[in-house]
C-alpha cells in the first residue's frame, strides 16, 4: 500500500483546504451559537464539484476517489465540524447509497441533483426503538397497486430538513423463516403526508441539520424500491461501512484543529516565567496528540484506499471509526487541559471541538456497536 497521495488527491487536498480556511472556519462560531445550517455552504461546494467528488462525470460527480473524498471531509471539518457532518452525511449517505444499488433511471432522476450540488440528500434508518438494532425497524411499506404507502416515524436524521430526497429504511414484508424484510425506498420530501422537523436541540455539531421524519400514508411508486427487495439490510450495512470512514476522517479533522489550537497556545501562554510548552507535562500531550492523529489518519487513508480498490474493508472500516472517534475525544479533552480555565470558555474554540467530537462515537454505530463489527470479523 502506497500512501502517497496522487497529485490529483494532492490538488483536491489544497484547494478543500483553503476553501475550508477561508469561507468555512470564519463561520463555525456563529453556527454553533444560532444553530443555523449554512445552505450557502454547500451552494458553493456544489459549484467547485465537492459535492460529487466520489461518483463519475456521467452521473454530476468529479470522477474522484474514496480518498479524495475523506480528505475533503477531513479539511472541512477541522474547519467547522457542524459542516463536516453535514458534507459527510450528504454524501456518504444521502448520495452513496443512489450510486451504489440505484437503477440507471434512479441514478439519472436522484443521484445526479445531489452529485452535482444542486440539492442534498439524506438517509433515514434510526428509529425511537431501532438504533444500534436497525434490525428493529417499525416502519412499514405495503403494496398498494403500483405504489409503496409508507407509515412511521425516524428520527436524528442527518440534512433531511433542506433535503430533495430521503432514503427511509422500512419493513416490506417477511422471509421464509418469518424475519422482517427491510427494503430501502427514496421518497422525495415533497411527497403529501411526508413532515419534517428540525427541533432538536444538540450538545455539538448544532450547525448540522438534524430532523424527525413522520411519514403518514406516503404514498410513492414502486420504481422508488433501492436496489434488491431481499437486500435492503446488507445494503445499508455496506452504507454504513462506507460512512464509518467519512467519520472517521472528521473524527481526524476536529482532532487537528483542537491539536494545532492547544500547540499554538501552549507556545503563548506563560505561567511560573515560562511557556506552556516548556513544561514536560505540556509536551507530553502534545507528543500524544500528534502521535495518535497520525495513527487515525493512517488507519483512515488504509480503509479508504481498500474501498478504492474494490477490496473487503468493512473490518478496516470500524477499526477507523472506533480509533479515530475515540482518540479525537481525548485530544479535544486534552486541548481544553491545556487552554485551563481559558479552554473552558466559548470564545477559545476548543470546548466546541470536544462538543462536536463526541457525536463520532455515537452516529454510524456506537463505539460498541464498532466492536462488535470487528469481533464478528475476527471470528467470522
Ligand atoms: C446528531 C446525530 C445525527 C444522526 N444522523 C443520522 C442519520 O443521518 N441517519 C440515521 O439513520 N441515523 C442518524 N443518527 C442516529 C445514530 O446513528 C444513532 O444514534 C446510533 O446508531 C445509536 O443508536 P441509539 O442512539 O438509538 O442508541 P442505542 O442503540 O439505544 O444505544 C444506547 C447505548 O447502548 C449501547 N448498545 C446498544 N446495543 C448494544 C449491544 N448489543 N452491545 C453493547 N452495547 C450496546 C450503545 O453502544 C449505546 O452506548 C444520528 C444521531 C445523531 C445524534
Amino acid at each position: 500500500m502506497n500512501f502517497e497521495l496522487t497529485k490529483e488527491q494532492q490538488m483536491i487536498k489544497e484547494m478543500v483546504r483553503d476553501f475550508a480556511k477561508n469561507e468555512i472556519a470564519p463561520m463555525a462560531e456563529e453556527l454553533d451559537k444560532t444553530e443555523r445550517f449554512p445552505i450557502e455552504t454547500f451552494k458553493k461546494m456544489g459549484e467547485l464539484g465537492l459535492m460529487g467528488i466520489p461518483f463519475p462525470e456521467e452521473y454530476g460527480g468529479s470522477g474522484g476517489d474514496t480518498i479524495s473524498y475523506i480528505l475533503a471531509v477531513e479539511e472541512i471539518g477541522k474547519a467547522c465540524g457542524s459542516t463536516g457532518l453535514s458534507y459527510a452525511a450528504a454524501i456518504s449517505l444521502g448520495a452513496s447509497p443512489l450510486y451504489f444499488f440505484g437503477t440507471e433511471e434512479q441514478k439519472q432522476e436522484h443521484l445526479v441533483p445531489l452529485a452535482s450540488g444542486k440539492s442534498l440528500g439524506a438517509f433515514g434508518l434510526t428509529e425511537p426503538n431501532a438504533g444500534s438494532d436497525a434490525g428493529g425497524t417499525q416502519t412499514k411499506a405495503v403494496v398498494d397497486g403500483d405504489d409503496f404507502v409508507i407509515n412511521g416515524e425516524k428520527c436524528w436524521i442527518t440534512n433531511a430538513g433542506f433535503a430533495r430526497t430521503v432514503t427511509v429504511t422500512a419493513v416490506t414484508g417477511k422471509d421464509e423463516r418469518g424475519k422482517n424484510i427491510i427494503s430501502a425506498i427514496i421518497v422525495p420530501t415533497d411527497t403529501p403526508g411526508f413532515t419534517i422537523n428540525s427541533n432538536y436541540e444538540k450538545m455539538g455539531v448544532r450547525g448540522s441539520n438534524t430532523s424527525e421524519l413522520v411519514l403518514e400514508d406516503v404514498r410513492v411508486p414502486r420504481t422508488n424500491l433501492l436496489g434488491d427487495p431481499q437486500k435492503g439490510f446488507g445494503q445499508f450495512l455496506y452504507t454504513l461501512d462506507g460512512g464509518r470512514i467519512s467519520i472517521a476522517s472528521l473524527a481526524v479533522g476536529i482532532a487537528q484543529a483542537a491539536y494545532e489550537a492547544a500547540l499554538k497556545y501552549s507556545q503563548e501562554r506563560k505561567q511560573f516565567g515560562k511557556t506552556l510548552s516548556s513544561f514536560q507535562a505540556t509536551q507530553f500531550k502534545l507528543a500524544d496528540m500528534a502521535m495518535e492523529i497520525d495513527l487515525a489518519r493512517n488507519a483512515v487513508l488504509k480503509a479508504a484506499w481498500l474501498k478504492d480498490q474494490d477490496k473487503p474493508f468493512k473490518k478496516e472500516a470500524a477499526f477507523a471509526k472506533l480509533f479515530a472517534s475515540e482518540m479525537a475525544t481525548r485530544v479535544c479533552n486534552q486541548a481544553i487541559q491545556i487552554h485551563g480555565g481559558y479552554g473552558y470558555m466559548r470564545e477559545y474554540h476548543v470546548e466546541r471541538y470536544l462538543r462536536d467530537v463526541k457525536l463520532m462515537e455515537i452516529g454510524e454505530g456506537t463505539s460498541e456497536i464498532q466492536r462488535i463489527v470487528i469481533a464478528r470479523q475476527l471470528l467470522s
